[in-house]
Formats: C-alpha cells, structure tokens, sequence
C-alpha cells in the first residue's frame, strides 16, 4: 500500500522525511535533558516545536513527525499530567504539526513542484519510555502480549488524531513490531511505517537478521513502508538491499547524522564519518530507498539538501516535477 506517498514518487521519485526535532529545538536553545525528552516542550514551549516544523517544510520535508516520539501516558503521570490532561498533549503535538503543514500549503509560491505534505504521528518504542537505551537492544522484559497492552491505548489515541498516518519508530526487534501491527489492526483503515534500529549492517538492535522482519512486515497490507532509523548512516546501504531482496514495500531510511549516542553518559560523540548526509542519501535511493530523511542530529540544511536532489532526481527520470514546475 503505498498510495498515501504515490504522488510524491510521482512528483520527485523520493518522499522527503524531516530529520532530527530535538537537535533543532536545542539549537533554538530548548532544554531537553528530561525523561520527557521533546515532549517536554509540548507542555512548556509548544511555539517551539511548531516553528522546527515550519522550518522543515521550508527545507523540503513531505512529511513532518510529530514530537509524540517519547510522550506517554506513565510518563505524563510521573509529571502528575493525568490520561485526560495527557490525551490533550498527544493531540496538540499533532495539531501543531498539521497546523504547520496547512499553514505552509496554504502559501500558493510554496506548492510550486510539490505535493501536500503529510503528518506522521511518531509511535515511539516501549524503550524509549524506560528512558534506558533499550530501544537500541531490544532486551524487553514485556512479551508481545504485553506490548500491545502498553502500546494500545497511546496508539488508539494518534491513530485518532487527524495525522495521516503513523510512523512507528526506532523499534528494536520483531516482537514489538508483531505488537504494532496488532494495535494497528484495529484501525484498518490507518496506515503506518514500521522502522526499526539496527545493531549493525545485517541486524535490528536485538540481533535478530533484518531480512527476514523487513519481509513480515512489509507484506502487511496497513504498512505504507518499512524500514530502518535511529542508526549509523554506514549501515544503512546494506540493509536496504537487504530488505529490497525480499519485499515489494516502500523503504524507508532516517538514520542519524553519524555522530553516536552514549546511552550511559546520556551525550552524542563525535564520529568520523565518510562524506555528507546527501552522499549518504544517494547510496541509500541507489539501494533501494524511496522514502528517506533524517533522525538524530540531522538538521534542516540535511533534509534541504536531500529535497533539491530528489527534484533533480524526478527531472532525470522524466518524473511530472518538470510540467508541474514550469506550469505553477
Ligand atoms: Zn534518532
């Protein structure tokens, strides 16, 4: 099922993710360090959050994540936000998102070789609550029954929210991507992307082979795509033509600027890294990517540079971008 992104394959032959909100909140001069992480400024300082939006539709993004990635119902509570006050922060963090995506749409000058831009409501994983880094391990004491339960009642709420679909992220290992499915099950008429962490360039964080769960998931007739983030850009090639080999699915890739989190000291370290983030972009697409943006550290310049390429890119190929550019 791919519909929800065929005209923006038609219009540039890639669809364009936004990359990282929280680094670009810090760089705006947020303070993230909570267990809450950028959920927090859904209650403090949701303008915020909203002008990094806007900022990544101005860079090219189609489409936006919303900053639900580490909001939850135990986590509000621990701030003494109830499941009412906290359903109303999972709603504004959308809100804020499709209200800046129409706001963009609404600028005729801004829909010049574009197609309308989409808001993804993020599904973070059961990790990323425990605020431990087992999001990139996958060592869960919760089974797959009890993942959908924790899961369920966050996912019924964004499959609700008016985001056109769910970007189910960062998921560590087969297990909770089996439990997402079922949640997302039943909403059928909700689609969703599955992403999931990977340890290395064969295997999601847990160590299962990403192959064989890229197959699974990708045949479920909800899943919009499938793919990976939250890891190396090195990686990222290989597991594409990993999962290419076995499934028909859209590929989606959001891997980190190359910079490496310390899940211990809670900081981001200095990595070398070979050529840019579009470099990076280019090998991925070559791989077999059509959906491709940015996680961790990944700045508006990043997600610009990969938009003007995929324009050039729909023009090589012949793509409507050049009638629809030249006719605006
Ligand atoms: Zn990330």
């Amino acid at each position: 099922m791919s519909d929800l992104f065929s005209s923006f394959l038609a219009t540039r032959g890639l669809v364009v993710l936004d990359g990282a909100l929280a680094t670009e909140l810090e760089r705006r001069g947020a303070d993230l360090r909570d267990p809450l992480w950028s959920a927090r400024l859904l209650i403090e300082q949701p303008e915020l959050i909203r002008a990094v939006h806007d900022a990544y539709f101005a860079a090219g993004a189609d489409v936006a994540i919303t900053a639900t990635y580490q909001a939850t119902f135990e986590g509000f509570a621990r701030r003494g936000i109830d499941a009412a006050g906290a359903e109303v922060l999972f709603k504004r963090a959308v809100s804020i998102a499709t209200e800046s995506r129409d706001a963009f749409w609404a600028e005729t000058g801004n829909r010049r070789g574009r197609a309308r831009p989409l808001v993804a409501a993020s599904v973070g994983p059961y990790g990323a609550f425990l605020n431990d880094g087992s999001e990139y391990r996958g060592d869960y004491a919760l089974d797959e029954e009890a993942l959908v339960a924790w899961h369920q009642p966050r996912f019924d709420l964004l499959a609700r929210s008016g985001a056109d679909l769910l970007a189910c992220e960062t998921i560590p290992c087969a297990e909770e991507a089996r439990a997402l499915l079922r949640c997302l099950e039943a909403h059928p008429e909700v689609r969703a992307w599955i992403s999931f962490s990977a340890r290395d360039q064969t295997c999601i964080s847990n160590g299962e082979a990403f192959a064989p769960v890229a197959a699974e998931t990708g045949a479920h007739a909800q899943v919009v795509a499938i793919g990976v983030n939250c890891t190396p850009p090195q990686y990222i090639a290989p597991l594409v033509r990993a999962a290419r080999a076995v499934t028909a699915a859209q590929i989606v890739v959001y891997p980190n600027s190359g910079e490496t989190w310390d899940a211990v000291e809670k900081q981001w370290v200095d990595t070398p890294t070979c050529g840019s983030f579009l470099d990076g972009a280019r090998a991925w697409y070559d791989a077999g990517a059509t959906v491709i943006g940015g996680c961790c550290r990944t700045t508006p310049d990043d997600i610009a540079a990969v938009a003007a390429w995929a324009v050039s890119l729909g023009r090589a190929e012949g793509a409507p971008s050049c009638a629809m550019e030249s006719s605006v």
